[in-house]
């Protein structure tokens, strides 16, 4: 007899600036740091063409102009975890606090992928709102401290595993089309 079971290979989140969107603070992309990266760069092209990648920019989600003054999450308080539990601020250069934006931010992200069934992502190095596991300080001076954005935070808390494009090893293992998702 025949299985029903549909089985399907996995769908990437990835942060828009990394594909080349203009979504930066500063109108600018970060495609560069993924073509440093040939077997990356190569994988993102293949997966892009298979309907294999959803393109996201929290920030934008979250209802902030492009450009917009760079933030950054004061993590004397706490990193993204910290956000999200009203114990922490994301404050710009210009002192605005846009905690709220970028929870909201966060929370559409978090919408998107649950709704493509997405359980991978590969976000953008460093930013309040995408980096994984380093972050900057909130000092607004270059300084980075050990943490996650507001958007990670909020993906690890359900279950999504998150990557920077410096851990394409493996993120290109959890793609492997060995390891498809069943439906
Ligand atoms: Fe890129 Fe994320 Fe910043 Fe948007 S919020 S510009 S996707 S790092």
């Amino acid at each position: 007899m025949k299985s029903n079971t549909k089985i399907t290979k996995p769908r990437l989140l990835v942060s828009a600036c990394l594909l080349g969107q203009p979504v930066r603070y500063d109108g600018r992309h970060n495609q560069a740091k993924i073509e440093q990266i040939q077997t990356l760069y190569r994988a993102l092209e293949i997966w892009t063409k298979t309907d294999r990648v959803v393109a996201i920019c929290p920030e934008s989600l979250g209802g902030l102009p492009t450009p917009r003054p760079a933030a950054e999450i004061t993590t004397s308080q706490g990193d993204g975890h910290a956000v999200l539990g009203g114990k922490s601020h994301v404050i710009t250069t210009d002192q605005q606090v846009t905690t709220r934006a970028f929870i909201e931010g966060a929370q559409q992200t978090l919408k998107v992928a649950q709704s493509n069934n997405i359980k991978l992502a590969l976000l953008a190095a460093r930013s309040p709102s995408c980096g994984t596991g380093q972050i900057y300080s909130g000092d607004h001076n270059h300084h980075l401290v050990a943490g996650d954005g507001v958007t990670v935070a909020l993906l690890k808390q359900h279950g999504i595993q998150c990557f920077n494009p410096g851990q394409a090893g493996e993120l290109l293992q959890a793609m492997d089309e060995d390891h498809p998702i069943k439906l």
